[in-house]
């Protein structure tokens, strides 16, 4: 495996480099290796253990990826229940109606059943009396879960575990 898993300062999982790329972090101060590969990765004037994970010497702000708001997007953070009773549902429901001024952001949809959404209609849950079970809010993507899918690398698990990463934040 040519790849390297780059951690964090604060230890969360950032991404996948080259090795390559992971060899010229390490070189140049910014990281520092936490895992070999077993390898050896050779140049004109050295010969290295090729880092498998590397940890940034210093945080880094990552500007958050947006999760696009569509359906599909809102039925999988909210598993196809209805925020109103709890059903089964399967249709996108704006809580401040859009003909309301409501907004079609994460903060303003959820999902609702057939019924619910009936009843609602244009209506403000003022009106009906209802209340929401939880807060609304853009869901955060998942890095750790997304690089687990993508490689599959057993020797990443522990980095990519939020369990281990807890030990090591503690021990660090
Ligand atoms: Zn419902």
């Amino acid at each position: 495996m040519n790849r390297s898993l780059v951690l964090n300062a604060s230890y969360e999982p950032l991404g996948v480099v080259s090795t390559r790329r992971a060899i010229l972090l390490v070189m140049t101060g910014k990281a520092s290796t936490l895992a070999a590969s077993g390898t050896k990765w050779h140049s004109r004037s050295m010969e290295l253990d090729a880092p498998s994970v590397i940890l940034l010497t210093h945080y880094v702000h990552v500007p958050r990826r947006r999760i696009a708001l569509t359906r599909q997007a809102a039925l999988d953070r909210y598993g196809h229940v209805c925020g109103y009773c709890g059903k089964h549902g399967d249709t996108l429901d704006h809580v401040v109606p859009r003909a309301r001024g409501g907004t079609h952001t994460w903060d303003n949809v959820l999902i609702a059943c057939f019924r619910c959404n009936n009843k609602k209609s244009d209506k403000l849950l003022s009106e009906l009396g209802w209340r929401l079970p939880f807060e609304l809010k853009e869901p955060e993507p998942n890095v750790a879960s997304f690089i687990t899918m993508r490689w599959g690398e057993p020797a990443w698990e522990e980095y990519t575990s939020p369990w281990r990463r807890r030990e090591l934040r503690m021990a660090g």
